[in-house]
């Protein structure tokens, strides 16, 4: 068992269940406003903490059957209304996304480039079935996926994607991993998927976790892992390289909150030159704020892709030198659960 991670295995091995399997056997009424929604919503979590308290190690649980009108259901309604003036990330565009498209230029439909059994992430995720959904809600100038956020290749249609995620998991998948480009600007589309999934599989969300209070709210009753980017140490570097305001305070919220509703796997893109202001700062957040055991993943494949080549400080790869500093620095604070 990998340490942090120890419910994600339980559901691949078949012994816990995922927590979108619970959601959907809880019985929710339709409610017409988005108040409404809210305040049922929120008498309904009480009811999902117990069951997922009494029920999640109980796979037997999976043999009733799922509710017509599930609090799954209302989670969908419920981000369906919040698309009217959309606040799924901290940059609050407030605009209607059934009219126009706010900074992810996302609009209420969904596309997706390509999904496939990803063998290349973190060993315990491999087979990983991974859905890249386009756009983003940062604009990274080194983003090393640009061919897929600006891509709309395929229509994210949710029983059709719902039955594709049931094949991955009868070919072998572990997990469903939804990323991107982010997945977040997708929440509508991906819950209401996944109110179609059969398959008892760990839901995995792999974000750059500028996700606002109130996604979370919504999502992180149907994710088992928070797979997330930890980028930059302050919010200098956020401003220049992604064009976010105020990264630090809503990551690192969002981080805690996170531990506190599913497990945790972080991972760390050293760049260049910023080990210094970056890598070092959230190593010690890390260590200090959400533990030394946290599964955190010190990547070294940084290349400049896409505009990278405008910042001559970030347009070369990393130098051994640079690669050692962060090992260092791992060890420094003591993180020992690294991958
Ligand atoms: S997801 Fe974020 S970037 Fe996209 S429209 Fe909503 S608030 Fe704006």
């Amino acid at each position: 068992m990998v340490l942090g991670l120890e419910r994600y295995q339980r559901i691949y091995n078949g012994e816990a269940v995922a927590k979108f399997q619970i959601a959907r056997r809880i019985n929710a009424e339709k409610k017409e406003s988005i108040d409404e929604m809210w305040k049922h919503h929120s008498e309904l979590k009480k009811e999902f903490k117990a069951l997922l308290a009494e029920k999640g190690d109980d796979i037997d649980f999976l043999t009733s059957h799922p509710a017509d009108y599930s609090f799954l259901h209302l989670k969908v309604d419920l981000l369906k209304e919040m698309l009217k003036e959309c606040c799924f990330c901290e940059r609050r565009c407030g605009v209607n996304r059934y009219e126009k498209k706010g900074f992810c230029k996302v609009g209420a439909k969904s596309y997706y480039a390509s999904e496939f059994l990803h063998m290349g992430e973190e060993p315990e995720l491999i087979p990983s079935h991974t859905i890249f959904f386009n756009r983003c809600t940062f604009a990274c100038v080194f983003c090393q996926n640009y061919d897929i956020v600006y891509d709309e290749d395929y229509e994210a249609l949710p029983e059709d994607l719902a039955e594709v995620i049931d094949r991955r998991f009868r070919q072998g998948s572990r997990n469903v991993n939804f990323v991107g480009g982010n997945p977040d600007q997708h929440a509508h589309t991906i819950l209401e998927t996944l109110s179609h999934v059969e398959s008892n599989i760990p839901v995995v969300w792999n974000s750059n976790m500028y996700h606002s209070s109130e996604l979370a709210e919504v999502i992180e009753d149907v994710v088992d892992v928070w797979l997330g980017d930890f980028k930059y140490g302050n919010d200098k570097c956020a401003e220049k390289y992604s064009r976010v305001k105020n990264y630090w305070k809503v990551v690192t919220r969002n981080f805690l909150r996170a531990k506190d509703n599913g497990e945790l796997l972080i991972r760390h893109l050293v760049m260049p030159n910023h080990i210094e202001c970056c890598t070092e700062p959230i190593v010690k957040w890390v260590a200090e704020n959400l533990g030394r055991d946290t599964r955190f993943n010190l990547m070294f494949q940084y290349y400049p892709a896409f505009r990278a080549f405008d910042f001559p400080e970030i347009a070369r790869r990393l130098t051994p030198e640079e690669m050692r500093r962060a090992v260092e620095i791992t060890e420094k604070y003591g993180l020992r659960n690294l991958v």
